[in-house]
Parts: structure tokens; C-alpha cells; sequence
């Protein structure tokens, strides 16, 4: 089972812009930005309270993030779940008849690993879920 509501994905047209809005809204500034080459995003992100709100902008017009934008417009892109065993959750969710995108977990933002599933099989809610990478140990100090 999925640990708690991690993060809230929101698509922006400008990062900038959408950053001063939630400093604003929440009256926290945003902790990280933060670029995924491979998904053709920016994110910027929040925390408030346990949950953390990730701004996703997208970097060119084929991005995942510039097509959600065309179609649907700015707005909420993502449920985040936190899950103490990512492969296992994803394993189980497959099996219980849910469509994922992804069948294994990639490397996400935030030091996390994540994988989502199609919100064809979520009551439209594309929904990711997140583990935090495991720290690679230094072995210079040793
Ligand atoms: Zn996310």
C-alpha cells in the first residue's frame, strides 16, 4: 500500500511566474529547482506542512507537460503517493488489473525514483508513485 499523498504535480506555462504565485499563496519560497532531461521539465517545489507541491514547466513543445498544457490547460497534473517498496507496489497494482506507464520506476526529481500509472485506469487521476533513492554511501571518508 501507498505511505501517504507525497506531492501534488502542477502543470505551468512559466516557471517564474507560477513560483511567485505559490510563494504568494502558501508564503513558503520554493526549496529546489530542479531539470528532468529526459521528460523535457523544469520543476520548481514546495513544501508545506507533509506535503510538497512539485511546478512542472515544460522545456520544449514535445515535452509531456507543453501536451497536457494544449489539451487541458494549467492545473493539477499528478497525485504523488509515497511507497516504502516501489517495484513490489507497481507488481501488485499490474496484477489488480490498474494500466501503468511505467512497469518499472525511472529516475525522477527530488532524489526519488518514480513510475506512473495511465489515468484511464485511475478515474482520470494520472497517478505517480515515489520511493527515495537510497543514499549511495561515501566510501572516501572511510
Ligand atoms: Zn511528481
Amino acid at each position: 500500500m501507498p505511505k501517504k499523498l507525497e506531492h501534488i504535480g502542477i502543470a505551468v506555462k512559466d516557471l517564474d511566474a507560477s513560483e511567485e504565485l505559490f510563494t504568494q499563496l502558501l508564503g513558503v519560497k520554493p526549496y529546489k529547482r530542479e531539470a528532468v532531461e529526459s521528460e523535457g521539465v523544469i520543476t520548481s517545489f514546495f513544501a508545506l506542512g507533509d506535503v510538497k507541491f512539485e511546478l512542472l514547466a515544460a522545456t520544449n513543445p514535445d515535452s509531456p507537460i507543453a501536451k497536457f498544457i494544449d489539451k487541458k490547460g494549467e492545473g493539477i497534473h499528478h497525485l504523488a503517493f509515497e511507497c516504502s517498496n516501489i517495484r513490489h507496489e507497481l507488481l501488485e497494482k499490474s496484477e489488480m488489473g490498474f494500466q501503468l506507464i511505467h512497469q518499472t520506476p525511472k529516475d525522477g526529481a527530488d532524489n526519488k525514483e518514480i513510475a506512473f500509472l495511465h489515468p484511464k485506469s485511475t478515474n482520470g487521476v494520472l497517478t505517480e508513485f515515489c520511493q527515495e533513492k537510497l543514499t549511495p554511501v561515501d566510501h572516501k571518508t572511510q
